[in-house]
Order: structure tokens, then C-alpha cells, then sequence
């Protein structure tokens, strides 16, 4: 992937500024130089470093907004939301920063004694597309805090809002302790492989994750986090409020059109409240019309890609009972772009065969099964070989307390969507989802070893 161009998946007409890849060596020989200077930095003058870098962003944080509702097709309200997480992440991570960072000792220990922690070194750090900025801006706060230097891969679908962002966290950092490199999986992988890069901190799905994986497990110094896919489930128990449920899993399927990492995709109902529950479903997807991203009325917009289209058409085509069978309108308020409607399919039998149940599709497409038990629910939603998010509906917060002690996923809501996930407590995976939970909270620890130093006098 040397030169690319974006169109615009809200309107296709609209063609953004070509992108060229960047060169790799370049950008790892000056964060090398770099280093030294900044790790010796002190804390507080990196932090002021960043609460200049976030004056910037919210100097620009319209506009930045815009740039990710055009190049990716995330509506308005939520690209906002996403540059307003990235300006408060600043403060989370100084503030946990300052709590992890700090020099701790050992009163009990035989020699006066000192852990402290130290900066990794050369740190990359590679985005999705779904969230362009925020994601990868979690990871970069926290490794500049820590005293690495870093160099950010954006995913090449978000390149030119990524690079409107890097432009000010330069402006802000100075020269080579933060840089971007536009490219693909090609330039991803000299990233993460080249020897001088200690730690890498990539969000995107489980090939890409296993193919870095892969390509790191030799250098056994190189820490590599991890933020994958997810199979995310709603659980739907017979004491539930069946409105707010609906609602809730309604607005986690559609959010980004379906196109987050915990975006519910499954739907586990006690079969007493089943035909109740859908019926409530189908009223609330009804809000989910496809709308212009730019507008900050619009609840859904375009998928990302015409692969990412091509995807949902290939599942919604698929034979099946779907309760709400989805459709591609062609154009939106007289824009061409890749637009989508919500699908609900009903599975039975053995539903784990299913590929629309257990499989990552990355679209608002909702497969809802049926179960007479907290067992059965327990074992289809552990039934997949992702652990990221689970929601279970149900007004007894001890059955809840109970079932999330059995749900292998990193974080489980009760009567919250699979989506509600704040910047202010830590997130992460289990399972093939991910490692280190580099998300949310104390991400910093990662992005800095520890060192313990013993004193005889
Ligand atoms: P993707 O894996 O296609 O790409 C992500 C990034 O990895 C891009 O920058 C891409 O250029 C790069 N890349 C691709 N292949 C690579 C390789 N072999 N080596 C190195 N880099 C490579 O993912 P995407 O389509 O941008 O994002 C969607 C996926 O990300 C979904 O699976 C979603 O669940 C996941 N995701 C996870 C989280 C989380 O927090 N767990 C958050 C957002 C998205």
C-alpha cells in the first residue's frame, strides 16, 4: 500500500486528499534519538506537554468531528463523542500517571530499597478504523506519560483525520517523541517487528492480532498488548424491564452501525418473555433509520467500506428466519454511500453452528436465541472464542452478581448496553478478545517495566 485515496462512505462523491505510506526506518531511527531526552523528561513537564496537546484538540474539536463523520461515516453526535473522550482521556491519564508511576519502597525488606518504574523505549501503536483517534490516543497518552516515544499507525481508512490529529500532538509534544506512519498491514508489520521497538499496543481484529502475534514472539522483551474482536450478548432474563431492554440492545447494535468491538451482536432471551421482548425490539429499531453522517440528528450511518457492505448483504442474503431482514438503500437523502439497515435473525437447534451467532460480522446485524435456563445462557455466551462485553437484563442484582462470576468476558453491564464503556474504569479482553486490557484505566503500567533497586549501606 504505497498511495491511497478515501471516498467518503456517507457520499461517495466525496473524495478525500490522496495518503502516501510512510517510511518506517525513518520514523524508528528518530524516536530512537529521541528517547533519552524524553525519558529523562520529567513527569510533570510531559504531562504539561500533553494538556497542551489537548488544548489543541479541543481548539479543533469540531472539526476533527467532521473528519471522522466524512471519512469514516460515524454520525456526528458520536464522532463528537469520541473527540470529547480523547480531550478527557488527557486528565485520566495524567491522573493515573501520577498514582502508578510513583517510586514505591519495601518498609519489610532486609536492604533500604526503591521500585520504581521505568520507559520501554520505541513504542508503536496501531488503530482500527472504528474509533480512528480514541482508541489509539488511550495507548499514546499513556505510553508519552510513561517516557517512551512513540509512532502511531492509523488504520489507512481514517488516514486524513488521523493525520489532522497527529499534526497537533506534534505540534504539541515536539519533534520525534510522537509521530505518525500512514499505511497498511504491510507497514503495520515492520512496525511491530523491528528490533528496536519494545512495545506495541494494537487494537483491530483477532487475524490482524494473531498475524503481530506471530510476528513478535522471538523477541521476548517486546511487550504486546492486545484489544480484538468481540461476539458481544445481551442476556435477556424473564424479570427484566423489556423496554429498557430493548432499548438498550437496540442502541448497541446500531451505535457506529454496528461497527464496534462491543457492539451487541447476540441476543440470549428467556424464552417465557421471547415474543414480548422482539416485539419491543422491532418498535425501537424502528429509530434506526440510515441518515446523512454529517447531520447531528442521524442515529445511524453508512458502514464503513464497500467490503464492510459487501459483508452484511453476503449474511442478510443467507437463508434463515430473520424477524427483520435488513436492506441496503442505495442512496440517503439523495447521497450515495454505504448505507444499512438493522437485521434481527432467529436461530435455534444448535445455534454455536450458526455463523451470524458466533461470529464477528461488524455491521448491525443481531442473531437472538431462545433458552430456558441461567445455565444455557451461561454456556452460549461463553460458547465463543471471544470475551469481550456482556450485558444481562434482569432487576435481581444477585442473580446478575452470579452470572457475571460465570460470563468469561472482561467487562459485563447490568441493564447498561454492551457499548457503555467510560474512560474513568479500566477495560480489556479475555479470551481470543485480547490481553493487558490496554483500553482504559492504568494502561500506564504496561507502558512502563518495573525496576527494583536494593541498597546495602
Ligand atoms: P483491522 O484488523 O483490519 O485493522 C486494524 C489496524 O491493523 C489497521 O491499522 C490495519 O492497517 C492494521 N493491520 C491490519 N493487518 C495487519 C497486520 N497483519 N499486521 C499489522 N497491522 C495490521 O481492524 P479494523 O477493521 O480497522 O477494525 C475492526 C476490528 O477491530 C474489529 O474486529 C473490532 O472488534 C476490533 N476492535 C477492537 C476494539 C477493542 O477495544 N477490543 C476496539 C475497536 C475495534
Amino acid at each position: 500500500m504505497r498511495t491511497w485515496t478515501n471516498k467518503s462512505p456517507g457520499d461517495l462523491s466525496i473524495e478525500l486528499p490522496a495518503v502516501s505510506a510512510g517510511n518506517v526506518e525513518i520514523a524508528i531511527d528518530r524516536a530512537c534519538r529521541a528517547f533519552d531526552p524524553w525519558r529523562k523528561t520529567p513527569l510533570e513537564q510531559r504531562g504539561a506537554a500533553l494538556k497542551r496537546a489537548q488544548a489543541l484538540i479541543a481548539r479543533d474539536q469540531r472539526e476533527l468531528a467532521q473528519g471522522i463523520a466524512t471519512e469514516i461515516g460515524k454520525p456526528l453526535k458520536e464522532s463528537l463523542g469520541e473527540v470529547a473522550a480523547a480531550i478527557a482521556k488527557i486528565d485520566l491519564a495524567i491522573a493515573d500517571a501520577n498514582r502508578y508511576l510513583a517510586d514505591d519502597t519495601a518498609a519489610d525488606n532486609v536492604h533500604p530499597n526503591l521500585v520504581r518504574r521505568r520507559a520501554r523505549g520505541v513504542a508503536v501503536v496501531i488503530g482500527p478504523f472504528n474509533f480512528p483517534i480514541h482508541l489509539a490516543h488511550g495507548a499514546i497518552t499513556a505510553y508519552l506519560l510513561a517516557g517512551n516515544t512513540v509512532i502511531f499507525k492509523p488504520s489507512p481508512l481514517g488516514a486524513n483525520v488521523c493525520a489532522h490529529y497527529g499534526r497537533l500532538m506534534r505540534e504539541a509534544m515536539g519533534d520525534n517523541i510522537f509521530q505518525i506512519v500512514q499505511g497498511g498491514a504491510e507497514q503495520g508489520q515492520q512496525l511491530v517487528s523491528h528490533p528496536a521497538v519494545r512495545s506495541v499496543c494494537f487494537t483491530g481484529s483477532v487475524a490482524a492480532g494473531r498475524a503481530i502475534a506471530r510476528a513478535t514472539v522471538d523477541d521476548l522483551g517486546k511487550d504486546v498488548a492486545l484489544e480484538l474482536g468481540g461476539k458481544n450478548a445481551a442476556i435477556v432474563c424473564a424479570d427484566a424491564d423489556l423496554d429498557a431492554a430493548a432499548a438498550a440492545v437496540a442502541e448497541a447494535m446500531c451505535l457506529t452501525a454496528g461497527q464496534r468491538c462491543n457492539s451487541t451482536s447476540r441476543v440470549i432471551v428467556d424464552r417465557s418473555i421471547e415474543s414480548d421482548f422482539l416485539d419491543r425490539l422491532r418498535a425501537k429499531l424502528r429509530d434506526y433509520v440510515p441518515g446523512d453522517p454529517l447531520l447531528e440528528s442521524t442515529r445511524l450511518g453508512p458502514v464503513v467500506s464497500q467490503s464492510a457492505k459487501d459483508r452484511y448483504l453476503a449474511v442478510i442474503g443467507s437463508p434463515g428466519d430473520w424477524l427483520v431482514p435488513g436492506s441496503s438503500p442505495q442512496t440517503v437523502a439523495g447521497k450515495h454511500g454505504h448505507y444499512v439497515l438493522p437485521a434481527v435473525l432467529r436461530v435455534s437447534g444448535d445455534v454455536l453452528q450458526s455463523s451470524v451467532f458466533a461470529e464477528e460480522i461488524f455491521a448491525p446485524v443481531l442473531a437472538v436465541t431462545a433458552c430456558a435456563s441461567d445455565q444455557q445462557m451461561i454456556d452460549l455466551t461463553n460458547g465463543t472464542p471471544y470475551g469481550l462485553t456482556a450485558s444481562v437484563f434482569t432487576a435481581d442484582r444477585e442473580r446478575f452478581l452470579r452470572l457475571a462470576d460465570e460470563l468469561e468476558v472482561g467487562n459485563v453491564y447490568q441493564n447498561l448496553p454492551t457499548t457503555f464503556s467510560p474512560s474513568t474504569l479500566p477495560f480489556g479482553s479475555l479470551k481470543s478478545s485480547g490481553n493487558r486490557h490496554p483500553g482504559g484505566r492504568g494502561f500506564v503500567r504496561f507502558a512502563s517495566d518495573e525496576q527494583v533497586l536494593q541498597m546495602k549501606p
